[in-house]
């Protein structure tokens, strides 16, 4: 790459970063990890020529990581490609929704590894034990981390994987009938029938004792 490209991408990512912060409200070295999988992810999508259709985004956790991977792909819950997947994973796939050709990005094993002094304070803070002082140098090694994964050669930060999968195509807008027990309407599709009564699903938890077939043990 020339000087000048060079520079060029860096204020780019710089800018990008910046989005990231802004819809996510701090810095903090989850953010960066889905930044940089996010770069990783859409620079193997415009390798393989698959960037050209729809993308649909899948999150193996609904932490920091997360919030980079809605900036920099676009993909949202109510565009409905943005899935999340409760694995707690710092895991991250892309792929297109025709073709379902795309890549999952993951984080490697120790590439996050925190300083023991920075895992000490953390535990202090999360206990509510940490002095002023303790919680700025916290905060230091914090932001020291995540300018540190920023800068990471991408391939000491995750493997990729080549993955294909299609996706179904959910009905994203349906008629809604009226919850028989607390009257809101509901999408058809979610409706639960119990005792010949169509119910939504928080009076299904809240009151589901009641509607229960058989007693709860
Ligand atoms: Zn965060
Ligand atoms: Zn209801």
């Amino acid at each position: 790459m020339k000087k000048e490209a060079m520079k060029e991408a860096y204020v780019l990512s710089e800018q990008q970063y910046h989005k990231c912060m802004e819809f996510h409200g701090h810095v903090c070295p989850g953010l960066s990890i889905g930044f940089r999988a996010a770069q990783a992810g859409l620079d193997w999508l415009k390798e393989n020529r698959a960037e050209d259709e729809e993308l649909v985004a899948i999150v193996e956790t609904d932490a920091c990581g997360a919030d980079a991977i809605q900036v920099l792909t676009g993909c949202t819950f109510g565009k409905g490609n943005l899935l999340h997947r409760d694995y707690g994973k710092q895991a991250f796939t892309l792929l297109g929704r025709r073709t379902g050709r795309g890549v999952r990005v993951c984080l490697r094993p120790g590439a996050l590894e925190l300083t023991e002094r920075h895992r000490q304070l953390m535990e202090r803070i999360q206990g509510n034990e940490a002095t002023k002082e303790e919680r700025n140098e916290f905060g230091r090694l914090h932001q020291q981390k995540s300018r540190e994964i920023l800068e990471k050669p991408l391939r000491e930060l995750f493997t990729l994987k080549e993955i294909s999968q299609v996706l179904p195509l959910k009905a994203r807008i349906e008629p809604s009938r009226p919850c028989q027990v607390c009257r809101e309407p509901v999408m058809a599709s979610k409706i639960q029938i119990r005792h010949e009564k169509e119910i939504c699903r928080s009076c299904l938890e809240e009151k589901g004792a009641f509607f229960t077939d058989y007693p709860r043990r």
